[in-house]
Formats: C-alpha cells, structure tokens, sequence
C-alpha cells in the first residue's frame, strides 16, 4: 500500500481542510515527540506511522524531537534505542532535535511572561497548591504569592535558576484563572526546582520546564504546524493555545494540537512505566523479552517492520478509545511470513524412529520445495537415512479412528519423503516409549512418478535424520497475560493477570541440517509448527528459534479461554 492509494484518517482530514482554507502546503511540518524513559512500544508505532506517514503523503518534512525535560527518568540508552526502532521501522526523520535544546528560550520566554505580568513564583509546597485547585464545579482559591510585583518574581525565579532554592520550595505558575472551569487553567506550575543532572545539559539547569510549557513552545520554535497526540491532551489543548498566544508572532505558522485515541492492544500493558516495572522485576528478561509490546520485543519474536506499518494501517487511527485484537497483529504476520518465509523442518519433541527394512547405513538426498507461496524460492536437499526424529505426539500406540497420525499398524507419509507403516513400540523399564520401529514403502518417494508415490494416506508428518539433524533450543511464546485488559481495573494489579505458561523453552529440539547457518533474524516456516525467528544470542554452536507466531490463531480455536 503506498501512501496515495491509503484512504485518509481523520487527522488526516483535518489537514486537508487546513490546506483548503488556503494553509501553504510547503508549511507542513509534523513531529514524533518520544520522552526518552523507556522503550518504543506497538502504541508508539500508531503515531509513529501516523505522523512519518503524513510526511510521506505530503511530501513534510517530520522531525524527531526528543522530550526530555524531565531528567529524573531519562537516559541515553533509550534515545539511542528509540532512533533504532524508528530506522528499522522505515522512517527517516529530517531533524534530530531535542526539547533540551530550547531550555535557555523557554527561560527567556518564562521571563518574558513574568514582565508582562503573566506568571509568578509561589513559596507553597505542592500539597498546599493541590489544596486550592478547587474542584471541577468550584473556583480554586489564588495563592497569597499571586500577586507579587514583577521584580520580586525576577529576583526569586533568578534563585530558583540559580540553585538557591530547595527542591519542591518554589515553583513558577503561569497567572491565568483560579476560576476556570478546566482545571489546568488554575495557575499552572511551568517551572519546578529540580537538581538532577541532564542526560544532554548535564549541570548547567537547576529548574526545569513542565510537559505542558515545553511542548507546544517546542513546536512553535520547529514551526510544526500540525502537532498530534493522544486523547488525554484534549483538555490540555487549552493551555497548548494559552501558552503560544503569548509567544507567537503571526507571519510565523502557529501549530495546532489534535488528538488521537491511544492504541491499546488486547492481553498486554503499553505504559512505559508498567513495562519498566516488567523489566526490573524480572518478569521479562528485558526491554526486548519476545513477549513484550515493545518494537524490540516484536523484532526479536521475528515481527517485521511491514508486518508493524500494515498492522498499523489497519487497525487505523480512531477518535474514541479501544482496544485492538491481538489477533490482527498476528494475522499481519502471518500473511507477509506466508508467502516470504521459507519452510523447513524441525521437530521440537523428538521420537526415534527406525526404519527397520532401510538399508543399514544408507543415506539419499530427498528434494524439498522451500515456498510453495514463492515461485522463485526454489528447492533444497534433504538427508534422509533409517533413523529419524518425529514429533512423540504425531504417534500413539493405539487410537481411535480420529487420530490420523502415526499409529502401530497404520501409515503415514513423512513429507518429502516416503510412506511409512509403525511396526514395533520399543520401552524401557517404566515403560516410556523410546522408539518406534517402522517399515517403509520403497516406490513410495513424493515426486517419484511412481503409483506408490501418489498413493493416498490420511496424514503427512515432519521429521528429521537423526545423523543429519543439528540440535537446537526453541522458544515457545505466548500471551503475556491471561487476561484482555490487565490494567483496566485499578484496583488489581496488572501483574495478577502475568501468564505463567507465556514462555515454554524446549531444549532437546532438532532442526534439519540447512539451518546450520542461520543468522539472528532469520525467519522460517517450521511446517506444521508455526513461524520462528532465530533469536539474537543464537549462534552456530547453540541455534535458538523464538516462535513468532503458530501458523493458525490457536486461541481462536479453542475459543474464549479466559
Ligand atoms: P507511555 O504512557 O507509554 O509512557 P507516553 O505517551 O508517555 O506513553 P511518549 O514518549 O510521551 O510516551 O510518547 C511519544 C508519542 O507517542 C506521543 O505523541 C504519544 O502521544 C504517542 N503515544 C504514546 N503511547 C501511545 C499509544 N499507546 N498509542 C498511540 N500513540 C501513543
Ligand atoms: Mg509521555
């Protein structure tokens, strides 16, 4: 799908009527806005591509503006990961830019607010600015600071800067409306005392700006003329258009802040600091754990960048909030990995088996298509010999006329390969089935001509040469948590609802031999089995597959489960 031939969204819509009523299309200019204090996650990918995306459709340039005003929590291994995940999802930013970069024009332009009589320094503790907001039906009560002159506000914000001042003992307000009915009209806080030092300013700053002053600032100083987020900043929408009134100059393009509902995905958490929380308290193995919603844990389960900006396009850009289904991400997978991924075998359970009229030490190289979806992916050999892997539930000694696999007195065809015929069950002492001694049809081969050949049984099985087949360690994933919206009541933790069945790690896998070098990245078809990802810390002495996903929606299957 191009951009051209994508229906728009509604932000979209928004726009266009701005450039009907006569906006200069070269003034188009958006903004991705990530704090860095945490990981990207699938939520970020739906601004992501809905504003990268309207810099594609409008040929705009879309900055990458880092918000990093608050420098208690951020790092610059997040800014680095973040610049990662927008590059591999596809986009190219014009501008790197940081919010940090502006402190010394906000500070000049909170001085300009407190000549013009517009913000003021008040002494009292936050409890006691909570105590006098009022309520959303009554007027909040003004502080006895509120009405300072202006040079004693320049002397106390000049100490505040200065570090003259404890943290929490001073802050800066800008002087709006203790009546107003939008409660962040109420005298805003815009500067707190702070002595933290800056991932990017380092000591220089003892104060630093609140979200609200910096951001639509921040925008006016890029000259972003459209700047959107999510829904929770609708009521801020007020104070984004307060703030520039008191700045803007009007040859200049005065942005506009829209909003959008967050993407929330079924059975996961997206908030960064409940993700953080996953991560130190060892619930996930990290940031990039394949079960997370982040943009790394989705790479590394073996989502691709297309498989994410498709998801993103259907799932498309609502006004109201929701929660999107689970299962169209994995359906986007699905299909794209469908008709890329070449397909393999591996058995993950092994069972022995031995094929007792297979001539002692033969070994043939059967021909195996790698994509029936792919015509040009080609064929690959195959070793076969007398003993192979099958997986131990595809045989059962005895079973009902259901069970269409391998079963003493019946046959199978193993794919690729021949037909066999279960003879013997062999146990040890507990009587555990060690192997299973089968026959097999010489004339049977697939794609030999023979009638043998084309001969029809109920069911096809994977398998591996066990002389052939590498071992391998292969990661099973499954929902994070049991429940849809584990955060959706505040009064349970959302970490009640963790899975405790989300990762199954099988470490007596086999794989056939044309996996032996697979790089982290690599993404097949394990047939019967599902889509696998070989994971980051695989290497050729010790292969890992992490499963993307199974190759049907299992959960759909077995129906509402939770
Ligand atoms: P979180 O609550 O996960 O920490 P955030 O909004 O604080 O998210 P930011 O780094 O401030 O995270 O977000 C950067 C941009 O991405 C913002 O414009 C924000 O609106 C957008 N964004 C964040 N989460 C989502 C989401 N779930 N869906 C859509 N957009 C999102
Ligand atoms: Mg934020």
């Amino acid at each position: 799908m191009t951009e051209e031939t994508k229906s728009l969204n509604f932000i979209e819509h928004i726009v266009e009527g701005d450039l009907r009523q006569g906006l200069d299309p070269s003034k188009l200019r958006f903004r991705f806005p990530p704090e860095p204090n945490g990981y990207l996650h699938i939520g970020h990918a739906a601004s992501i591509c809905l504003n990268f995306g309207m810099g594609l459709r409008y040929d705009a340039p879309v900055n990458l503006r880092f918000d990093d005003t608050n420098p208690s929590k951020e790092e610059q291994e997040y800014v680095d990961a973040i610049k990662k995940d927008i590059e591999w999802l596809g986009f190219e930013w014009d501008k790197e830019l940081y919010a940090s970069d502006y402190f010394d024009q906000l500070y000049n332009w909170a001085i300009q607010l407190i000549k013009n009589g517009k913000a003021y320094v008040d002494d009292q503790t936050s409890e006691q600015i909570a105590q006098q907001k009022g309520t959303p039906t009554q007027a909040g009560t003004e502080s006895p600071y509120r009405n300072r002159s202006v040079q004693e506000n320049l002397d106390l914000f000049e100490k505040m800067k200065n570090g003259d001042f404890d943290e929490g003992s001073h802050v800066l307000r800008a002087k709006i409306d203790m009546a107003s009915t939008n409660m962040l009209m109420r005298d805003p806080v815009i500067y707190r005392v702070l002595k933290k030092p800056h991932h990017r300013t380092g000591e220089k700053w003892k104060i630093y700006p609140m979200y609200d002053w910096a951001h639509g600032e921040s925008d006016y100083i890029e000259q972003i003329s459209h700047s959107i987020c999510t829904l929770e900043f609708k009521h801020h929408r007020e104070l984004y258009d307060w703030f520039l009134d008191q700045v803007v100059d009007e040859e200049l393009v005065r942005p506009k802040q829209r909003e959008f509902a967050r993407r929330n995905l079924s059975y996961t958490v997206m908030s960064k600091r409940k993700l953080l929380q996953l991560v130190e308290e060892g619930h996930v193995t990290g940031w990039d754990d394949p079960r997370m919603p982040t943009i790394s844990g989705l790479r590394r389960r073996g989502y691709t960048p297309m498989s994410i900006r498709n998801f993103s396009e259907t799932a498309g850009i609502a006004k109201r909030d929701n929660i999107t289904d689970l299962a169209l991400l994995e359906f986007q997978i699905r299909n794209e990995l469908n008709k890329t991924a070449p397909r393999v075998m591996a058995v993950l359970d092994p069972l022995k088996i031995v094929i007792t009229n297979y001539p002692e030490g033969k070994e043939e190289l059967l021909l195996a298509e790698n994509n029936p979806e792919d015509q040009d992916a080609g064929f690959r050999d195959l070793p076969f010999s007398g003993e192979i892997f099958i997986e131990k539930d595809d045989f059962l000694e005895e079973a009902d006329k259901n069970f269409f696999r391998l079963k003493l007195g019946h046959e199978v065809r193993l794919k690729n390969g021949y037909i066999i015929k279960a003879n013997e069950v062999i146990k040890d002492e507990n009587g555990e089935i060690v192997e299973v001694h089968c026959t097999y049809d010489e004339d049977s081969r697939s794609g030999s001509g023979t009638e043998a050949s084309m001969r029809r049984v109920k069911a096809t099985i994977h398998w591996v040469s066990i002389k052939h087949a590498l071992p391998a360690e292969v990661r099973l994933y499954d929902r994070l948590f049991t429940h849809e919206a584990p955060d959706a009541n505040k009064e349970v933790d959302f970490k009640t609802y963790l899975n405790p069945d989300s990762l199954k790690v099988l470490e007596n896998a086999f794989v056939e031999p044309s996996l032996a070098n697979v790089m982290p990245g690599d993404k097949f078809q394990f047939q019967r089995l599902g889509y696998f990802n070989v994971d980051d810390e695989s290497t050729k002495e010790h292969l890992i597959f992490n499963r993307t996903v199974s190759l049907k929606d299992n959960w759909a299957k077995k129906g509402k489960k939770h």
